[in-house]
């Protein structure tokens, strides 16, 4: 059959509004994998996607074939089942450094494939690796075996996983056709598939950090993945999270592992500790270590309370190379040479956030990378002094910066003034979950 299609016919058929079939969807990922097409006629696919979408079934097709485009990894030797957590995207967002340690902790098994940062949000991997010592980089085999020994492993996605979906990212990324449901789902998808996870616990974020930026669409997309991922023969849940303002109170890699570290030592709270709370009592249901979030989450409270938690993210930490001792002494990560506050310019409540701006501003730090090969310096970033509803005087911190080119204060402080916005009467705080997508909510 595979001859007798052609990408002219495709386009034209979904373009018209037409759905494909699966034998057409697995050709056309074939002939991306091959490289047969050219990109402006991939460009007017993805754009007739765009606009025309896609049934739920060609979505779950789409997800499969771009995750056979490449390696699958095989978890079936670990006991239990593994699961994995993905958040679309936010900043000061390092659920995954209080989580994994924590649902570790309770018996839960997870073999976790992470990225680096790119644009306004952070990345794990970028996280992990300020760590000194610490690698990302190991063989499946050495990552399958870490997560039997001690319940968890946090490395980099392999290269080789669903490579269809780089080639149809970047191809996105310069169309203007990024913000599509069945295109988000099947990229994000395709690579949780490939990386092997049986269960997959999603955060997609809502607000002015987050890819999607109404909660309407934010919260489509969310019901979208919960039931790909059904479709797929995955459990699978997902929450709505606010990315109305950073998520924790530290922006930037060591920053980030700092605020970790102080809420494993139940030194910190807030938003961080809850939305992890939150994602782990789903991701102990999902692997079946629970009965329900009440119970996952008293467990994860007791892992917390006992230090366990921290204990795991110590065993981690080891197992991949790193320094431990960061855990009792937070003053050995990497930290910048000066702290400079940012004042406030008038007195009032703190009423709006523009996340992505502050993102943006860590980035400009050299928190983040602007292109694929732009070195990043683990220790700058900033520190919110404020978060939205808070009364704050004239003169008073919004947030500090860590620097190591003290000349970068002068650029950066007008950047995080001009993201934060006062106003004269306080504003109710928005909520932190939006909406809760259970598993099997396809089904209903
Ligand atoms: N992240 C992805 O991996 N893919 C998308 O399409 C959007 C965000
Ligand atoms: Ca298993």
């Amino acid at each position: 059959m595979a001859e007798q299609l052609n990408i002219l016919e495709m386009i034209r058929k979904k373009r018209d509004g037409g759905a494909f079939s699966h034998g057409e969807i697995e050709w056309i990922v074939h002939a991306i994998s091959a490289g047969s097409v050219p990109d402006y006629q991939l460009a007017a696919l993805m754009m007739a996607i765009f606009l025309r979408k896609m049934t739920d079934e060609e979505t779950r097709d789409l997800t499969i074939a771009m995750a056979e485009s490449g390696k699958v990894c095989d978890l079936s030797s670990i006991d239990g089942i593994c699961v994995d957590k993905h958040s679309t995207g936010g900043v000061g967002d390092t659920t995954t450094l209080v989580l994994v340690p924590l649902v570790a902790a309770c018996g839960g098994k997870v073999a976790k494939m992470s990225g680096r940062g790119l644009g306004h949000t952070g990345g794990t991997l970028d996280k992990m690796e300020s760590i000194p010592g610490l690698g990302t980089e190991m063989s499946v085999d050495a990552f399958i075996r870490q997560v039997r020994e001690i319940g968890c492993a946090v490395i980099g996605q392999s290269r080789d996983l669903a490579p269809a979906d780089k080639a149809l990212y970047h191809l996105r990324d310069v169309t203007a056709t990024v913000e599509s449901v069945p295109l988000i789902v099947s990229s994000i998808m395709s690579k949780k598939i490939a990386a092997g996870s049986e269960a997959i616990v999603l955060d997609v974020k809502t607000g002015s950090g987050a890819l999607m930026h109404t909660l309407e669409e934010s919260v489509q997309l969310a019901e979208a993945m919960v039931r790909v991922g059904n479709l797929a023969g995955r459990r699978t849940m997902a929450l709505v999270t606010g990315m109305d303002q950073p998520l924790g109170t530290h922006i930037g890699n060591a920053l980030e592992v700092k605020e970790a570290i102080d809420i494993l030592a139940g030194r910190a709270g807030g938003r961080l500790l809850e939305v992890s709370l939150r994602l782990g009592s789903m991701m102990l249901v999902c692997a079946d270590v629970a009965a329900d979030e009440q119970a996952a989450r008293k467990q994860l409270e007791a892992a917390l309370k006992s230090g366990t938690g921290l204990l795991k993210l110590k065993e981690l930490i080891a197992a991949q190379g790193g320094d431990p001792a960061v855990c009792d002494d937070t003053a050995l990560l990497p930290a910048a040479a000066h702290i400079v506050p940012v004042p406030a310019q008038m007195s009032g409540f703190v009423a709006g956030m523009d996340t992505t701006a502050l993102g943006d501003a860590s980035q400009r730090l050299g928190a983040g990378r602007r292109t694929k090969d732009d070195q990043i310096d683990p220790a700058v970033g900033f520190v919110m002094d404020v978060e939205l509803g808070d009364r704050i005087e004239a003169g008073q911190p919004l947030a500090h910066l860590h620097l190591n080119d003290p000349g970068l204060a002068a650029e950066t402080t007008p950047r995080v003034q001009g993201a934060i916005r006062i106003a004269g009467a306080r504003q109710p705080a928005p909520p932190l979950v939006y909406a809760v997508i259970p598993d099997g909510a396809a089904a209903q």
